[in-house]
């Protein structure tokens, strides 16, 4: 896979391989998306096998997000949304939320794979407050650094760093806590973190199985313990419900049942650094 050009203008060509399945497209699978290859398919049937859930969590997902960049745009004031990990376009994307609540809310969608790219740009080519950077975010200083990254997002002003269901792609040795940490000093006091992971489930044994299988199938997908993830939260402040199964983060609906591996899966939480 590869893109004959960094600066993401608009003469560059993505070339996309469909000999190696990507998360973006995994993801696609699991959302009922098009845009995805044989290859991601029989990863995602793969993981389905092991955790047929899979599909419901990832709308479990969708839906936390809409309903933190909702109230983040709404009640706090934020204008500002650097979404990592970003995946494909779907339905309702940040921008659509954000810019809901406020038209002139900015967002820059920051992903590894050029598929997003390539799919965004189409999307977005009449929005002027929102744009599309392929970036690793394992190289932090990288992203925030980008050129338009910095056109588009202010950092002497509050910003909301959005982390949703990327940590579990960076693995132990690739230091997402020095990720998270890089992410948090170059922001200002008043902005958020919005992070959502895979969690283990310490009384079934699926959410290992799975971790396997995508280790082994797609070479990501750490599933971490909930201490693990709270770590991430570190120097930040936990809005109230805290760290909870997403489908608990500030429901619009009354969850009937928390005790299924479908909400309990992931768990998300937004905090504030002080
Ligand atoms: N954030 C979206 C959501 O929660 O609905 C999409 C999540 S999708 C499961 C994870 C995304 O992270 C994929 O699009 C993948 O390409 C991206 N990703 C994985 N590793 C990355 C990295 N090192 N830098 C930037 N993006 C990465």
């Amino acid at each position: 896979m590869s893109t004959d050009n960094a600066d993401n203008n608009d003469s560059e060509i993505v070339v996309l391989d469909d000999g190696v399945p990507t998360a973006a497209r995994v993801y696609d699978v699991m959302l009922d998306g098009k845009d995805n290859y044989a290859i991601d398919r029989q990863v995602a049937e793969a993981s389905l096998a092991v955790m047929p859930e899979l599909k419901e969590i990832a709308l479990h997902n969708r839906a936390i997000l809409h309903r933190v960049v909702r109230y983040l745009a709404t009640e706090e004031g934020i204008t500002q949304f650097l979404d990592l990990g970003s995946g494909l376009p779907t339905v309702r994307n940040t921008h659509e939320v954000a810019q809901e609540a406020n038209p002139e809310a900015r967002v820059v969608y920051v992903d590894i794979d050029p598929i997003v790219l390539a799919t965004g740009r189409a999307i977005l080519q009449d929005n002027e407050n929102t744009t599309v950077v392929t970036a690793d975010i394992r190289k932090p200083r990288e992203v925030l650094d980008h050129p338009q990254v910095r056109a588009m997002i202010d950092f002497e002003k509050p910003v909301c760093v959005m982390l949703c269901g990327i940590l579990h792609h960076i693995l132990d040795e690739e230091d997402p806590q020095g990720i998270v940490t890089a992410l948090r000093e170059a922001v200002p006091s008043g902005s958020f973190f919005f992070i959502t992971n895979f969690t283990r489930l310490g009384d079934s044994p699926e959410s290992e199985e799975l971790e396997r299988v995508l280790l082994s199938q797609l070479g990501t997908g750490r599933v971490r313990t909930a201490e693990e993830l709270a770590r991430f939260f570190d120097g930040l402040e936990l809005l109230s419900p805290g760290l909870v199964p997403l489908p608990l983060w500030r429901p619009d609906e009354i969850v009937t049942d928390a005790t299924t591996v479908g909400v309990r899966f992931m768990t998300g939480g937004v905090a504030r650094k002080p």
